[in-house]
């Protein structure tokens, strides 16, 4: 098909600062779509190169949109005023309690390439006509949006070779290993993530387990005496995460960190470029629940350690959580997908530490003619023993 007689829809604007910063290019001769500053701002605000018109894609690592053809850089610029700013969850809980992520409706986006429009409740993706980028300029009405972005730092190839040394180190048949590690089988997605900040004061009640030994004739007895022990512990909670999205197996998900989330940068669509990201599917309400756990375990720990002793009871804890903030912020991986014993298998990487996470396929006919040896072996001891019994 042929997407000349398509002329792109301008994606909607945003009116508060240009967000594509070009950078000079080597190459200066002019043509249709880079003449004029003007015209080479709106071919990047379309995801595309202002030097020769294809794709672009944020570059692992840098700072910087790269064209995938000529290598042409366009740097993505912060102002001096932004910044990655956490929401009082009261406050957002009182004025936004009846949007439900689940009932909100996707968006239309269009894509940079084509100019088709894809309707989606993701947030960035590819066309499915023509592989072109889609990213979402701007929010359905009740869906809370990034405040920060973790951008790739692993690029592909790296993530590839983390990924054959993990399969490597793991796999029960090494003769596979050739079916996996095509480009086809590797994207870049970034995941959204809630953060919790808190500050807890938890009153305790419980007792102090002292051990002692006991003499029982001749045996030295171990007992323990308690103690009533009650007490007041304060808590201060920094970036809890908690996955926003169900999309991916989210205990795997959770194994993916821990992340460098000192180097999440304020949310800019350009991070996405190239790249997917999906919508939460979380609600703020959801993920407190998850947070408050994972804090009330910390508190759990905190409160044993304060009883002290060699055993410890808890009997009650009455906690208060205050100055409870939160955000939404977008981490990177990547996702190798692959077919093998045919059941589709799939391995997530850290793209911002490497770290590697999946399941580990094993060889079916090795185990099958294990087993059969193993019966095989079995049988014939059977029919020793019985012959001779
Ligand atoms: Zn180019
Ligand atoms: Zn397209």
């Amino acid at each position: 098909m042929t997407h000349d007689s398509f002329a792109p829809p301008p994606l909607p604007q945003d009116t508060t600062a240009g967000p594509w910063t070009d950078t000079p290019s080597t190459d200066s001769t002019p043509t249709a779509a880079t003449a004029g500053w003007g015209e080479d701002s709106a071919a990047v605000e379309r995801g595309r190169c202002p030097v020769c018109g294809a794709a672009l894609a944020y570059g692992a690592g840098s700072s910087a949109l790269v064209c995938g053809s000529c290598g042409h850089r366009v740097e993505i610029t912060h102002g001096d005023d932004e910044s990655v700013s956490e929401h009082s969850f009261e406050q957002w809980l009182a004025h936004n309690d009846r949007y439900e992520v689940a009932s909100i409706g996707g968006q239309v986006l269009a894509c940079d390439g084509c100019g088709a429009s894809t309707e989606t409740k993701d947030v960035a993706g590819h066309c499915q006509f023509c592989g072109g980028n889609l990213v979402a300029s701007s929010n359905p009405e009740g869906v809370i949006p990034p405040e920060g972005v973790l951008p790739f730092l692993v690029d592909s190839r790296a993530a590839r070779d983390n990924f054959t040394k993990w399969v490597r180190s793991r796999w029960f048949a090494p003769g596979a290993l050739k079916q996996v590690g095509d480009t086809e089988s590797i994207r870049g997605t970034y995941l959204p993530h809630w953060t919790f900040d808190a500050n807890t004061t938890s009153d305790y009640t419980g007792q102090r387990g002292e051990h002692y030994t006991e003499k029982q004739g001749d045996q030295e007895v171990r007992r323990t005496r308690w103690h009533h022990a009650s007490g007041r512990i304060r808590n201060t909670f920094d970036d809890l995460l908690v996955p926003a999205s169900t999309t991916l197996p989210r205990n795997r998900v959770a194994k993916l960190g821990p992340w460098t989330l000192g180097e999440v940068k304020p949310y800019k669509a350009e991070y996405l470029v190239g790249h997917s990201a999906v919508r939460y599917d979380v609600d703020p309400q959801a993920g407190y629940v998850e947070a408050k756990q994972t804090m009330d375990d910390e508190i759990r720990s905190d409160v044993k350690r304060d009883i002290g002793g060699d055993e410890q009871r808890i009997h009650h804890i009455d906690t208060t959580y205050s100055q409870v903030m939160f955000k939404l912020i977008l981490l990177p991986i990547w996702i190798a997908t692959f077919m093998y014993a045919g059941k589709q298998w799939q391995v997530m990487v850290n793209a911002n530490t490497g770290e590697v996470v999946g399941d580990r396929p094993y060889s079916v006919p090795k185990i099958v003619a294990a087993v059969v040896v193993g019966l095989v072996l079995a049988g014939v001891a059977f029919w020793l023993f019985n012959r001779d019994g």
